[in-house]
């Protein structure tokens, strides 16, 4: 059960900031039905994500990688945001939340109508050839051939995400540390802070001075470490909840 109090006391936090910026991860997307890597029902069960998601693999053994991409891909394919994406988008339209730099490539946030958006390690909504960087939407790829090839060169495509082993875009890492180092308030929401350099940016927000508040089903290493407190809930709940709560205040003050 979420704690109402709790909830209160973030909404007035979000309601003195004046930056408020949001680290999203897998746990964000539980709720629209996509497994995280980690915990229960998690694609760590089946798949070790370092190994089969490794750049290597997909260059030297494309089948294996393109067995958890495919699963991952269609599993994407079927999701819609849910309440705690929408409210993120109402929160940001309403001036109260600046941008969110989110760990996951489901395009969710996207979809569900938040702007600024920095995608922190790509997404799987679409492909790039790996010979002539051509990029198509994933829908418009065939999964008959392993690996799925270009369109323009018949080179292999990729999703178009950043896989361990590869180097985060430098204008992508730049505009996440930007953000971070400039916000008063972080919200840090269901991540298990296990994967940098994503992980690393509440401790950025922290150094500047910024507030941190966690918003997760546990405890994580951030937890009494990095952020000031954290709610403990689904992410679709307590946003919901936040959202109502911050316009209560703004209407009723
Ligand atoms: P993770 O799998 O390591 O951790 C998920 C976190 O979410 C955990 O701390 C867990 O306690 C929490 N959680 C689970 N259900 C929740 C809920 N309903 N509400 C709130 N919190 C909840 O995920 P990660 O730290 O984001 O990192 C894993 C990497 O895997 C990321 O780089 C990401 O790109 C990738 N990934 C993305 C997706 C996606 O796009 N949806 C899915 C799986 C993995
Ligand atoms: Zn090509």
């Amino acid at each position: 059960m979420v704690k109402d109090e709790e909830v209160d006391g973030l909404a007035k936090d979000i309601m003195t900031a004046k930056k408020v910026v949001v680290l999203s991860g897998a746990g964000m997307s539980v709720e629209s039905n996509i497994a995280p890597f980690r915990g229960p029902g998690g694609l760590w069960e089946k798949y070790d994500p370092v190994e089969y998601g490794h750049i290597t693999t997909l260059r030297n053994a494309p089948e294996k990688a393109w067995m958890m991409l495919s699963e991952m891909q269609r599993e994407i394919m079927k999701a819609k945001p849910n309440k705690g994406h929408y409210a993120l988008a109402k929160l940001e339209e309403m001036g109260h939340i600046r941008s969110i730099i989110t760990q996951n490539v489901d395009g969710l946030h996207h979809v569900a109508g938040s702007r600024d958006v920095i995608e922190f390690h790509g997404n799987l909504q679409s492909v790039i050839c790996m010979d002539c960087n051509y990029t198509v939407p994933s829908s418009e790829v065939s999964l008959d051939r392993i690996p799925p090839f270009c369109g323009k060169c018949n080179g292999p495509v990729k999703p178009n995400a950043v896989f361990f082993g590869e180097a985060i875009p430098s204008e992508v890492i730049k505009r996440a540390d930007q953000e971070s180092n400039s916000c008063d308030l972080m919200l840090v929401v269901g991540t298990s802070a296990e994967v940098q350099p994503a992980a690393s940016m509440p401790s950025l927000a922290k150094n500047a001075g910024a507030k941190v508040v966690e918003i997760n089903i546990s405890e994580t290493p951030f937890t009494g470490y990095v952020s000031d407190y954290i709610i403990k809930g689904p992410a679709g709940d307590v946003l919901e909840k936040l959202l109502n709560k911050v316009a209560a205040l703004k209407a009723f003050g």
